[in-house]
């Protein structure tokens, strides 16, 4: 692996050459910027083998290709311990990071491609498989962070890819040689996508026939000529600019959204894994949604462990941890956050292999989990609210704490339980008001709502997986009902 710590990742983005804008500017180097530094720093976790005794069999994973120590974020699943790993090595991320690490998107495109491109080359006669294991044989020997990019900007949303006033809505082929393909569009909030070296472009909707030119998947370099970046904001993102590490709450990580834009880009024909075959783009859509839905039973617990823990240390420091009403509202908080991650464990358990020998998650459990993603962050943020306290929202700045005047002053009126320094408990709710209400929120509750698909999306599968005729004849057969 060529990237082999945090320190060489950090140095492989600062030699990137791309067109990236943030707050109405062009910047060059986007690694030390003060804005992008922490959400670096939570992808480069998956870098850091650290202190866990598990970490390292859950960092890391055997190559199918190459049989080689390399990334799990790299790694195609070979098994349902291999599924459950993943989410295990999410949970581990989620909580040493409380954000989002952005590296998952990427091996679950390559996962969704890489049974999708064997059953396509299998009706097709294409060659898509070849390419993407050459493809995922690259990415595992550099160890490169891959942004899977499959939300389109989507423009009139009632209306299909080929019927929109403006064809760029949705990322297509424009021109098609031997050599390769142009493509022009947009991906909208791409997790990641200013920290990662490789775009792998995905549909972003099951297409008809005669949208053959929007079924197109990908990979391109994150240098590649036409492709410009737009970072997008997060609530009380600035604050990352002003100095003061103790109002930003969560100082040291961050996630990070971005619009990518394709102008004309060329893509060489190795890299393309669909070009056309409209009939397989819907395949890639679901089983990238199955594996990204799953993945949230993974990070987003783990981040819950982070704030029930918040929540256990901030009724401390204000003196009602013994409050029955407060350890009542922390046991519930548990209760949410690990039924999401059995439905994380048990979406992996059930999984099953594809005809190209990899392992695909229960799509009917994945959906089911990040069902359960839209609502308990919800929940669990709601009681870590009610337990902190309304001074979430109205603490002063780390810049009047350390005023000579009024620093004193605040520091005996903001005060908590007797024995605790005031800034201790200032911390751990500026950490709170990050993730219930700052850019913290971006991660654990919008994300959590829209990433991986909305929520009507999950309910579409769940009606369409769950066998209600099935059910119906067992009610029958039950109450004694003839046909
Ligand atoms: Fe990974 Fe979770 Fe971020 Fe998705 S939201 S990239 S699963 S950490
Ligand atoms: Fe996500």
């Amino acid at each position: 692996m060529k990237i082999g710590n945090p320190e060489e990742y950090f140095e492989s983005l600062r030699g990137l050459d791309r067109e990236v804008y943030l707050l109405g500017e062009r910047i060059e180097n986007t690694v030390d910027h003060p804005m992008v530094r922490p959400s670096a720093n939570a992808v480069a976790e998956s870098y850091n083998t650290g202190e866990e005794p598990e970490a390292g069999g859950l960092l890391f994973a055997t190559s199918h290709l190459t049989g080689k120590k390399v990334s799990r974020f790299t790694h195609i699943h070979q098994g349902t311990n291999d599924l459950v790993n993943k989410v295990l090595m999410q949970r581990l991320l989620g909580r040493r990071t409380a954000t989002c690490f952005q590296r998952c998107v990427g091996m679950d495109g390559l996962n969704a491609l890489h049974s999708v491109t064997y059953e396509c080359d299998l009706e097709h006669g294409t060659d898509y498989h070849r390419r993407l294991n050459d493809y995922i044989g690259w990415v595992q020997e550099e160890n490169v962070v891959v942004d899977g990019a499959m939300t389109d900007v989507k423009g009139d949303r009632g209306r299909r890819p080929g019927d929109q006033d403006d064809p760029d809505m949705f990322v297509r082929i424009v021109d098609r040689a031997s050599e390769g393909i142009v493509v022009r569009g947009a991906k909208a909030h791409q997790t990641g996508a200013l920290n990662s070296h490789e775009i792998l472009v995905m549909p972003t909707t099951a297409m008809r026939e005669d949208e053959g030119e929007f079924a197109v998947s990908f990979a391109v370099p994150a240098t590649a000529s036409g492709i410009t970046f737009v970072l997008g904001r997060q609530p009380s993102d600035t604050r990352k600019l002003e100095d003061s590490p103790l109002d930003v709450g969560n100082p040291g990580y961050g996630s990070q959204e971005a619009l990518v834009i394709f102008d004309d880009v060329f893509v060489p024909a190795e890299r393309v894994f669909l070009a056309g075959e409209h009939d397989q783009s819907g395949k890639v859509v679901d089983r990238f949604a199955a594996f990204h839905r799953q993945s949230y039973g993974g990070c987003k617990v783990g981040v819950g462990d982070v704030l029930i823990g918040a929540a256990q240390l901030v009724a401390d420091y204000q003196g009602v941890a013994r409050a029955s009403h407060i350890r009542d509202k922390i046991t519930e908080m548990i209760h949410l956050n690990e039924t999401l991650f059995c439905c994380g464990i048990a979406c992996s358990a059930r999984g099953r292999k594809t005809p190209a020998g990899s392992y695909m998650v229960d799509v009917l459990l994945a959906n089911i989990c990040k069902l359960n993603v839209t609502r308990f962050p919800f929940e669990i943020s709601r009681m870590l609210q009610d337990i902190a306290g309304g001074m979430i929202a109205t603490m002063p700045s780390e810049k009047d704490f350390k005023n000579a005047r009024v620093g004193p002053v605040l520091d005996k009126y903001l005060k908590g339980r007797s024995g605790i320094p005031t800034m201790d408990r200032i911390k751990v709710l500026k950490f709170i008001e990050n993730m219930t209400i700052g850019c913290g929120a971006a991660a654990y509750l919008t994300e959590s709502v829209h990433g991986a698909g909305s929520p009507q999306a999950q309910r579409i599968m769940i009606s369409r997986l769950a066998d209600l005729d099935e059910k119906v004849r067992l009610a029958r057969r039950i109450a004694r009902i003839e046909d």
